[in-house]
């Protein structure tokens, strides 16, 4: 759900920094003193952000609206924590002020500290933003980037006075984000930002078209999830890496836990191929906000071929009589594309209150909203809106309902993406 609380906590923590950094400048700096180095404690309070919001805590969630949604500001924090830093190191002033000693400050590991930082810095963000790197070889540059936090750590801390007052009230503030920073790195890379696991063992692995839903029996307690989560699931044994999040398929309250996995890449491909019957699964979380159970009586929902999961658990769970009136407008290729369709029609008969509406693309069908608007008895500014599927689908369905006067706070999305 949409939730931009945590986006004010930022803004307000950068204009607190700014009111301390100009309304305490110390007399002898300079303006472009004051400004550059302005500029570089913003950037370095957003990668303070950045490495807050990768614990994965389950207060900042509550404010951002989601893990998928702090992974997203995650993401532009650093982005733009690298462009100030850019902009910092254009503008500190080259020359040194009238008698300061050259030898004395070539003495002072600040300026090099800095300098090492910034191009490990860009290297890391143009990895980190390369979308053609597979995550289980992003992962560990990725989480090298603490390094580069800890030199610019070293780098204000060491900063010539007559650059940076480290001691002064905006220097204090930096400082006491340092620490939060440094623990939460240290918090993350020692795994403890992983939610409780609890372990499974396969009970079946079924193939559908294009996807796999794995079927899991709890060997000790169940997870407790809302339909719309999504866990990180860790298969055991040798080659199988990395966790991977996906939405938990099946109903809250099942005695089973239910994956359905979309045939994207290696490791979902290992999956369909190799993963059999009897081995150990750990699954972490739950996370995610996507819930459609807070939203209006009226509500569209909105899946994108394998988008589909989160409602999927939804109307398992549904129960006749609800009083809502869903519909769940299903886009995918063809109806052999569309799994679960019997299903949900199925389901759709039993509760009354839902209506399928399925959307072909090979028939000429698509996610758009003038087809919608065609296919839904009432105006599109009367319903609460979730879409979950491709990111080009749910941002153009997003960009036209609001044209289409449906306002932001009534469209929900979830990314089936992190970076
Ligand atoms: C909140 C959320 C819910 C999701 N729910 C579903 C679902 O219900 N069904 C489904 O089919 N898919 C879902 N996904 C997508 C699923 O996680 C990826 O398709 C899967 O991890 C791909 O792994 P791969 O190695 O086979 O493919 P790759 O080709 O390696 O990766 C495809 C995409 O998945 C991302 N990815 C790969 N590994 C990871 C990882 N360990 N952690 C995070 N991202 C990774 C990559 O960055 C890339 O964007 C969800 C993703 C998120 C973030």
């Amino acid at each position: 759900m949409l939730n931009r609380n945590g986006i004010y906590l930022i803004i307000a923590l950068l204009a607190v920094f700014a009111g301390l950094h100009i309304g305490f400048a110390p007399e002898g700096h300079d303006g472009r003193t004051t400004m550059t180095t302005l500029l570089g404690g913003f950037a370095f309070l957003l990668m303070t952000v950045a490495i807050v919001l990768s614990t994965r805590l389950r207060a900042a969630e509550a404010l951002f609206g989601g893990l998928d949604r702090m992974y997203q500001v995650h993401k532009y924090c650093g982005v733009i924590a690298g462009l100030l830093v850019l902009l910092h190191f254009l503008g500190v002033p080259k020359a040194l002020p009238a008698g300061v000693s050259e030898l004395e400050m070539s003495l002072v590991p600040s300026a090099p500290m800095g300098m090492v930082a910034l191009i490990l810095l860009v290297i890391s963000l143009a990895l980190t933003l390369n979308r053609k790197i597979p995550y289980h070889r992003w992962r560990l540059p990725h989480k090298a980037m603490g390094l580069v936090y800890l030199l610019v750590v070293g780098h204000f801390l060491l900063a010539p006075p007559i650059f940076f007052e480290r001691f002064g009230p905006s220097g204090i503030l930096l400082i006491c984000t340092a620490v939060i920073g440094i623990l939460s790195y240290l918090y993350s890379i020692a795994g403890k930002n992983r939610r409780l696991a609890l372990e499974y063992t396969i009970e079946s692995v079924n193939a559908l078209e294009r996807a796999t839903e794995i079927v899991l029996k709890p060997v000790g307690d169940n997870l407790q999830h809302k339909s719309g989560q999504f866990a990180f699931v860790e298969v055991q044994g040798k080659g199988w890496d990395e966790p991977h999040p996906f939405t938990i398929s099946s109903a809250p309250g099942e005695d089973r836990l239910r994956f359905t996995m979309k045939v994207l890449g290696d490791w979902t491909r290992k999956v369909r191929e190799e993963l059999k019957a009897g081995a150990t699964v750990h699954v972490h979380g739950p996370y995610g906000r996507f819930d459609m159970a807070s939203a209006g009586r009226k509500q569209i929902w909105l899946a994108g071929g394998i988008g589909l999961t989160p409602f999927l658990s939804a109307v398992r769970e549904m129960k006749p009589g609800d009083g809502r009136e869903i519909h769940l407008v299903y886009a995918a290729r063809n109806s052999d594309d569309a799994i679960f369709l019997d299903e949900l029609d199925k389901r759709a008969a039993e509760l009354g209150n839902v209506t399928l509406v399925p959307l072909f693309s090979d028939e000429g069908n698509f996610a758009r909203v003038d087809i919608m608007k065609t296919k839904l008895p009432d105006p599109l500014d009367s319903y609460d809106y979730f879409l979950c599927g491709p990111r080009p689908m749910v941002n153009a369905l997003m960009k036209n309902l609001k044209a289409e006067g449906v306002g932001r706070t009534r469209i929900h999305t979830e990314a089936f993406e992190f970076r």
